[in-house]
C-alpha cells in the first residue's frame, strides 16, 4: 500500500498501547517514530536526580527551568539519552511514572519539549505519540488518532511489562496520570476535533493495523 507523505499524530490515555502501535506503523510504513512521552520522562528523571522535585511532588520550577538550559536530552540509537547516557531503562520505571504527570504540567517544561518535537515537523512521514500531538504540537497533522481502552485491560498490559509491579499499583498510577493529564491548564489531554477514536480493548495489534490501513485508504482515496 502506498502511504502518502503525512504526519500521523497519536494521542490518548496512558497505557493504551500508543507507542507499541506507533512503532508497528512506523516499521510497516517506513515512517520515523517519535515518542514524545519519553522526553517528558527524561525531564522527570533529570528533575528527580537533581532534587528539583520532592517526595510529595513539589517542583522547584525556577531551578528546574534554569537547569533545563543545560539539559542535552535527545533521541539516539538505543532510545532516549541525556548527553551520552542512555536513560531508556530508568525512564520506564514506576519512580519516573509517579512524577512525570506533575512535571508535564509545568509550562516551561512543555515549551522545552515542544521546541524539540516541532523540529521534527519539518519532515513528513513521521508518527508521533503523546497527549497533545494532534491538538498542540502538530495541529496540522493530516491524520489524528485518539486511543482509548478499558482501564483494567490497560493496567494488565502495562503490569505485564513491569516485573514486580502489581496491577493495583499500575492501575492507580495510570488513573492518576489520566486525571492530571486531562485537567492541567496547558495543553490538556483532549481529543482533537478531527481525531478518529480507536478503542483497542478487544483488538489485536494486527486488527489495529488493518483498521488504520482502511482508514488511510478511505481518507486519501488509495486502493489497497
Ligand atoms: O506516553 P507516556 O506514558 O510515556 O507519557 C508519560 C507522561 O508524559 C504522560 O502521562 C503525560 O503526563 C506526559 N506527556 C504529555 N504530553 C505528551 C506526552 C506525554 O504531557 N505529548
Amino acid at each position: 500500500m502506498n502511504i502518502p507523505d503525512i504526519i500521523i499524530a497519536i494521542d490518548g490515555y496512558s497505557s493504551t498501547g500508543k507507542s507499541s502501535f506507533a512503532k508497528v506503523i512506523a516499521k510497516e510504513f517506513s515512517f520515523l517514530y517519535l515518542d514524545s512521552g519519553a522526553l517528558y520522562r527524561g525531564v522527570t528523571l533529570f528533575a528527580i536526580e537533581n532534587g528539583f522535585i520532592s517526595d510529595d511532588n513539589t517542583i522547584d520550577v525556577p531551578e528546574l527551568t534554569s537547569a533545563m538550559n543545560g539539559l542535552d536530552l535527545h533521541f539516539g540509537p538505543q532510545g532516549t539519552y541525556i548527553g551520552e547516557r542512555c536513560i531508556e531503562k530508568e525512564i520506564r520505571g514506576l519512580a519516573v511514572a509517579g512524577k512525570v504527570s506533575p512535571i508535564a504540567t509545568v509550562p516551561q517544561v512543555r515549551a522545552f519539549v515542544d521546541s524539540k518535537l516541532r523540529e521534527f515537523g519539518k519532515k513528513k512521514r513521521i508518527v508521533m505519540d503523546g497527549r497533545d500531538i494532534g491538538t498542540t504540537v502538530f495541529p496540522q497533522a493530516e491524520l489524528k488518532i485518539f486511543m482509548t481502552a478499558d482501564p483494567m485491560v490497560r493496567a494488565q498490559r502495562r503490569a505485564a511489562e513491569m516485573p514486580g509491579a502489581s496491577i493495583e499499583d499500575v492501575l492507580k498510577n495510570l488513573e492518576e496520570r489520566d486525571y492530571i493529564d486531562s485537567h492541567r491548564e496547558v495543553s490538556p489531554l483532549t481529543q482533537a476535533e478531527d481525531a478518529v477514536v480507536l478503542d483497542n480493548s478487544d483488538m489485536t495489534m494486527q486488527d489495529q493495523v488493518e483498521w488504520l490501513k482502511a482508514l488511510i485508504s478511505e481518507r486519501f482515496s488509495i486502493n489497497q
